[in-house]
């Protein structure tokens, strides 16, 4: 069983399926954020971690796991290489604007290069398999890598332009994207993130 990060909606199954004895792998970057929330002692860890990648020869198959970040540190995506399946845990959410969890080592620029490394290992034919949303294709993967990317441009203009944060939630993001909203992340929601992560990214440059 293997955790793409440490999110207890990709991880609330672990007790039960370790239980049922299952191997538990994760990145070491995810374990490290599954012990520090771990609720008990009896909330089982990952036993095999690694830190770039690693792969398990599985089912007449080679799956490449992948530590990437971007969502949270600690996030993975795992290719099915003779299927030509791609989980992208939480790198992906087709066709909803994406939860970019700050507060645990997420970032905006780094989810983009994450879903960039994504784009470069798949092409037409392969399935994908997005942390949320429907089963998509390589192309659905795109676009929501170029919204992200144009959304982000759109509020760094603003902030350059001397808008506040209310000043462009006020004005929104171009129309094409309103699909984009989900109960989770509304567009408002969407325009705070990128908001304080332009703000941390000009510091930090
Ligand atoms: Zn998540």
């Amino acid at each position: 069983m293997i955790n793409t990060h440490h999110h207890g909606d990709h991880t609330g199954g672990n007790e039960f399926f370790v239980k049922e004895g299952a191997t538990l792998i994760a990145s070491e970057a995810a374990r490290v954020r599954l012990l520090a929330r771990a609720p008990s002692e009896a909330s089982p860890l990952p036993v095999i971690t690694y830190n770039e990648g690693v792969h398990l020869y599985f089912n007449n198959d080679r799956l490449s796991l992948v530590a990437l970040e971007g969502h949270t540190d600690g996030d993975s995506a795992v290719f099915f290489e003779g299927a030509n399946v791609l989980h992208t845990g939480d790198l992906f959410f087709n066709g909803r604007f994406p939860y970019i969890d700050t507060d645990n080592g997420g970032g905006v620029g780094r989810y983009l290069s994450s879903q960039e490394e994504l784009l470069s290992m798949i092409n037409d034919d392969t399935l994908v398999i997005p942390g949320h949303g429907p089963i998509a294709r390589r192309t659905d993967l795109m676009a929501t890598h170029t919204m992200i990317r144009n959304t982000r441009d759109a509020v760094a203009q603003g902030i350059s332009a001397g808008l506040s944060l209310a000043d462009i939630q006020k004005q929104g993001l171009d129309d094409a994207y309103e699909s984009f909203a989900w109960a989770f992340i509304s567009e408002a929601k969407w325009i705070e993130t990128l908001y304080w992560d332009s703000l941390k990214s000009d510091e930090t440059d």
